[in-house]
């Protein structure tokens, strides 16, 4: 399991204002989550194997609610348990933005 992820940021084609962060996953995918400067709202990507980041204000928070969510549904039992890591990425404006993301113990196959 990878413990430090590389995470690829652009700007939205278009959109100064705009942007995401993405990574090539073990998996094969390249979840992407998307933040808009100025904006409460954290973009995420859940991607199939387990993995979840979020990117903007408060990721972490977000991550963890979004994790505990879940659980209450009775989902993700399968990959037991989550650790997450909190980072941060620059953005193509200056900001730096915290990014969280959370590895699976048991990741499922993509
Ligand atoms: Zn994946
Ligand atoms: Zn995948």
């Amino acid at each position: 399991m990878t413990q430090s992820m590389e995470f690829i940021v652009r700007a939205l084609p278009g959109a100064s204002d705009e942007m995401l962060a993405r990574y090539d996953c073990a998996c094969g995918c390249k979840p992407n989550a998307e933040y808009q400067k100025g904006s409460e709202e954290t973009g995420y990507e859940h991607c199939c194997c387990g993995n979840v980041h979020f990117l903007g204000l408060n990721a972490k928070a977000h991550l963890e609610e979004y994790l505990a969510r879940r659980k209450e549904q009775g989902e993700d039992s399968d990959v037991g348990g989550y650790t997450v890591f909190e980072t941060a990425v620059t953005a193509p404006w200056g900001e730096s933005v915290p990014l969280a993301y959370a590895l699976p113990s048991v990741p499922r196959p993509h």
